[in-house]
C-alpha cells in the first residue's frame, strides 16, 4: 500500500512524514484488532483452558455471542459421556 501517495499533496516533507507514519500506525492497530478478534482467546470455565472462539458454541443470549462452556466440556456434561 503506498501511504506516500495518499500525502503526496502535502508539501512540507515533515508533515508529510509525520501523517505518513501516523497512517501507518491506524493501518496496522486495526490490523490486529481483526487479527486479534479472530484468534480471541475465551477462558472455559469448566476445564479451565483457553481456547479459540471456534472451540465455543454460538449463543444469543450470552454477552460476548458465545457459549459459557467451549463444545468439549459441553458434550462431556451430556450423561451419557459424564464419566471421562
Ligand atoms: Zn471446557
Amino acid at each position: 500500500m503506498a501511504l506516500e501517495d495518499a500525502f503526496r499533496h502535502i508539501t512540507d516533507p515533515e508533515e508529510r512524514a509525520a501523517l505518513i507514519s501516523v497512517a501507518r500506525l491506524e493501518v496496522a492497530r486495526r490490523r490486529r484488532r481483526s487479527e486479534t478478534e479472530a484468534e480471541q482467546l475465551k477462558r472455559c470455565p469448566r476445564c479451565a483452558k483457553e481456547k479459540p472462539r471456534s472451540a465455543f458454541g454460538a449463543s444469543v443470549t450470552r454477552y460476548d455471542g458465545l457459549q459459557g462452556w467451549c463444545r468439549e466440556c459441553r458434550s462431556r456434561r451430556h450423561p451419557k459421556n459424564q464419566r471421562v
